[in-house]
């Protein structure tokens, strides 16, 4: 019978839940609002198929098949514009999509929770935009697991993206392998808890408005490298945050707030088990000889199999496609491909103290904001509407 007594031994990628027959196991929160697995004993028959399909106790084959990188980005500007880097995922699905495929990836319900959703048929141009983009929160996977499985036993095809452990989860759970599966892992350094996640939603509500339209955890306008959090109202306009002084994102990127396994991730390697690998792509200029940075964006994708590399060949022409070096790309842009992040001395204490303070409080605390960066933001606005903002990023840059 499963036991989580170490959480480092748990990725909540609920692939024990997903596998019990008798439905013996909840995905339940901690404390710190991460879900794991917890029995119900007059359900369990000691099976040990949950065991069995753990992906940290039993990690499936990592493809050791020749990499092949590129730097990408969606011909489709509103793709581009709409999506956290180069916009790598939405041609892909759209491709599958047309093809009567089905798509699970991580979108937003309508309270802005994140979940994995499933994309069957009738799907819309707007769901595919609540797909696109990342959100640095834990996304719920739900019964996800079982219904893919269902859809490749009736040989449709099925296209999963998200997190290395969720990938490894699902490959854990199916036990087989499926020509019709393709998946994409993100390059990830770590999830906060949806709980986290609430509190700072519910403070963006009571400080502006409760009625939120729209999320994005990297707006791109003041430009790629600035990783702004929007958030669109019904009713006033919009919020914007960069990652120095939106609360959310201060958590996120200082390493205080990820989930504690994801500080010793076990899925940190080159050889994944995905078909794709995507993460950040910060020094395209560097990797490709002659390519400008316009501060839109590009992703970094590393092709992990040759089911991979048949379908990038299917669709290349939705991108801008440049092959690069792998080695030069990890280098310049993937760290985290292969590190864990290391935690933020206070983690612990931080997750103990979310319930006594509020969502402000509780980043002056752990993590400050100083008045710097206050000023620094409202002048970063000012020279934007000026006109001169992109000139003076150039200049910083040199
Ligand atoms: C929690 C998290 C941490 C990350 N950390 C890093 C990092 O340290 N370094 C790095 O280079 N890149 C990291 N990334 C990846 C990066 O943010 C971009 O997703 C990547 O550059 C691809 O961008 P894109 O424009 O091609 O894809 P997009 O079109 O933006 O698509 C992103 C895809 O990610 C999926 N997704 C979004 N949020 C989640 C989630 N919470 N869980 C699972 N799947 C999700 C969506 O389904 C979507 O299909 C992280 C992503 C996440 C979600």
């Amino acid at each position: 019978m499963l036991d989580i007594t170490d959480k480092l031994r748990c990725c909540g990628c609920t692939s024990c839940a997903n596998v019990c027959a008798n439905g013996a196991i909840k995905m339940l929160p901690d404390e710190e609002g991460f879900l794991y697995p917890v029995v119900d004993k007059n359900l369990c028959n000691n099976c040990g198929l949950c065991n069995n399909v753990c992906p940290v106790e039993n990690k499936p084959l990592q493809s050791e098949e020749e990499k092949k990188s590129y730097v990408t980005r969606a011909k489709n500007e509103n793709v581009l514009m709409d999506s956290t880097s180069g916009g790598f995922v939405t041609p892909l699905i759209t491709y599958v999509l047309e093809r009567n495929g089905i798509i699970c990836a991580a979108a937003y319900d309508e309270n802005f929770k994140v979940k994995h959703i499933i994309i069957e048929k009738d799907w819309k141009a707007d769901d595919l935009a609540n797909i696109r983009g990342s959100k640095y929160v834990q996304s719920d996977l739900g019964n996800c697991y079982k219904k893919i499985r269902k859809y490749l036993e009736e040989e449709r095809t099925v296209c999963f993206v998200g997190t290395p452990c969720q990938v490894n989860g699902l490959k854990s759970f199916l036990r087989k392998s499926y020509t019709r599966l393709i998946t994409v892992d993100l390059v990830c350094h770590g999830t906060p808890s949806p709980k986290l996640w609430e509190k700072y939603l519910n403070y963006q509500r009571e400080k502006y408005s409760p009625q939120i339209k729209k999320i994005s955890f990297r707006n791109k306008t003041y430009g790629y490298h600035s990783g702004t959090m929007k958030i669109s109202f019904a009713n006033r306009k919009p919020y914007f945050g960069s990652a120095r002084v939106d609360l959310m994102l201060k958590c996120f990127f200082s390493e205080i707030a990820s989930r504690p396994i994801c500080y010793q991730c076990p899925f940190k390697t080159l050889d994944r088990c995905s078909d794709f690998t995507i993460y950040d792509c910060w020094h395209a200029s560097d990797l490709v000889d002659g390519l400008k940075d316009d501060d839109k964006g590009f992703t970094n994708v590393i092709v992990q199999s040759k089911k991979g590399e048949d379908i990038l060949d299917l669709i290349k022409d939705k991108y801008d496609i440049y092959s690069v070096e792998t080695k030069k790309a990890i280098k310049l842009d993937g760290i985290m491909v292969l590190n864990s992040a290391v935690p933020h001395p206070l983690r612990s204490q931080f997750y103990i103290a979310l319930d006594k303070y509020d969502m402000k409080e509780i980043v002056q605390k752990f993590v400050p904001i100083k008045i710097n960066d206050y000023i620094i933001e409202r002048l970063k606005v000012i020279i934007y509407h000026m006109g001169i903002y992109r000139a003076i990023v150039k200049i910083a840059k040199k």
